[in-house]
C-alpha cells in the first residue's frame, strides 16, 4: 500500500473511531462490565471472565456474564474476595451450588468455576493475571504471540483432568491455528489505554511486581466475524479464513496506519457489525454515509461504477 493511500487510511478511519470510540457505547460491550469494577484484581479477572465469553450474540453474551457476576455477589463481596476462596473446600462447594444450573452455549458453571480456579492459581503463583503474562513476555517480542501459546499452555496444564472437553473452547492457542480473538480482545483491554480500554499492563500500575509491560503495538487485532469481514471488505487481509495468520496480516496493515496503536480502531469497526450497521449486503441508505465506504471494496464491487474506491483503483 502507498504512503497516499495509508493517509487516506487513517483518515477514514479516524473519523469512524471519533464516531464510536465513546463512553456511550459501552453498553454494547462485554467491556462495559469491568467498568464496574475499581480494583485491579476485579478488573482483570472480570475482563478474563468476560472476554471468554465473548462469541455468539452480544445480548447472550453480556446476560451470561451479568449473570456469573450476579451469582458470585450471593456469597462475596468482590470477584477478587470469590476466586481467592476457591482455595477453602467449604466455599468451593458453597461456589458449586451457586453456579448450579448456570448455562451459556456449552459451558456450564463448572467450566466457569474451572477458569476461576485458573485465575486463582496464578495469582498464588504470580500475584496477578498481569505478572503471569508479563513473565512471558520479552520485551523484544514483535508481538503476543508467543506469550499468549504459553500462558494458554500453563492454563491447559492446570485444568483438572475432570473438566469437560467443551472448557477448553474458552481458551484458544495461536498454535490450534484460532484467530484467538478472545485472547486478543482481553490483552487490548489490559495494553492499551483510552478512555474504553484500561491498560492495566501497560502503564504504571503498583499492583504489578513485574517492570516489564506490555506495549500496545505489540497487541494482535481481536479478529471477529464484524471486524473479520470489515477488514477483509477493507482489503486489510486477503485471507477467506479468520484465522491467526488473518490476525496478523490485519495487525501488520494497521501497524502502517498507526505503528504504535494499531489496535485502536477495533472497537470501532466492531460497532458497525455489532449495532448492525454494516450488513452483509450493500446498502446504498447506509453505505453513503458510512465513513468507510471510499474505501470500501465490497461495497464497489457491489455497486460498479457508484462508488469508485479511491484507495484501491490505482
Ligand atoms: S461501506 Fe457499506 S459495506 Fe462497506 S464497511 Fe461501510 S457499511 Fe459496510
Amino acid at each position: 500500500m502507498k504512503s497516499a493511500q495509508i493517509q487516506k487510511l487513517r483518515i477514514f478511519l479516524d473519523r469512524l473511531e471519533s464516531d464510536y470510540q465513546h463512553i456511550e457505547f459501552l453498553s454494547s460491550d462485554p467491556l462495559e462490565f469491568v467498568h464496574r469494577y475499581s480494583n485491579p484484581w476485579d478488573q482483570e479477572a472480570v475482563a478474563l471472565l468476560s472476554s471468554v465469553l465473548a462469541y455468539g450474540n452480544v445480548k447472550q453474551i453480556r446476560k451470561s456474564i451479568d449473570e456469573a457476576l450476579k451469582r458470585m455477589a450471593q456469597i462475596s463481596d468482590s470477584p477478587k474476595d470469590f476466586i481467592r476462596r476457591l482455595s477453602e473446600a467449604r466455599f468451593e462447594k458453597k461456589a458449586t451450588q451457586v453456579f448450579e444450573g448456570y448455562v451459556y452455549r456449552f459451558h456450564s458453571g463448572e467450566d466457569i468455576l474451572q477458569l476461576f480456579q485458573l485465575i486463582r492459581q496464578s495469582w498464588s503463583q504470580y500475584g496477578s493475571l498481569g505478572d503471569h503474562f508479563l513473565s512471558l513476555l520479552q520485551p523484544e517480542d514483535p508481538h503476543i504471540e508467543s506469550a499468549l501459546i504459553g500462558l494458554i499452555a500453563e492454563w491447559r496444564d492446570w485444568t483438572r483432568p475432570s473438566v469437560s472437553k467443551y472448557f477448553f473452547h474458552l481458551l484458544p492457542s495461536p498454535q490450534d491455528g484460532s484467530c484467538c480473538k478472545r485472547g486478543c480482545l482481553f490483552l487490548r483491554w489490559m495494553g492499551r489505554k483510552d478512555q474504553l480500554d484500561l491498560g492495566l499492563w501497560s502503564g504504571p500500575s503498583p499492583y504489578l511486581k513485574s517492570k516489564n509491560r506490555l506495549r500496545p503495538n505489540q497487541l494482535i487485532m481481536p479478529l471477529d466475524t464484524h471486524t473479520g469481514r470489515i477488514s477483509q471488505y477493507m482489503g486489510f487481509t486477503s485471507r477467506k479464513s479468520l484465522n491467526w495468520k488473518a490476525a496478523l496480516e490485519v495487525t501488520e496493515t494497521l501497524k502502517k496506519i498507526d505503528p504504535v496503536d494499531p489496535t485502536r480502531y477495533d472497537f470501532a469497526l466492531a460497532r458497525l457489525g455489532i449495532l448492525n450497521i454494516c450488513q452483509r449486503s450493500y446498502r446504498k441508505e447506509i453505505c453513503h454515509q458510512c465513513q468507510l465506504q471510499p474505501g470500501c471494496q465490497f461495497a464497489q464491487k457491489s455497486s460498479p461504477g457508484l462508488l469508485p474506491s479511491i484507495l484501491f483503483s490505482h
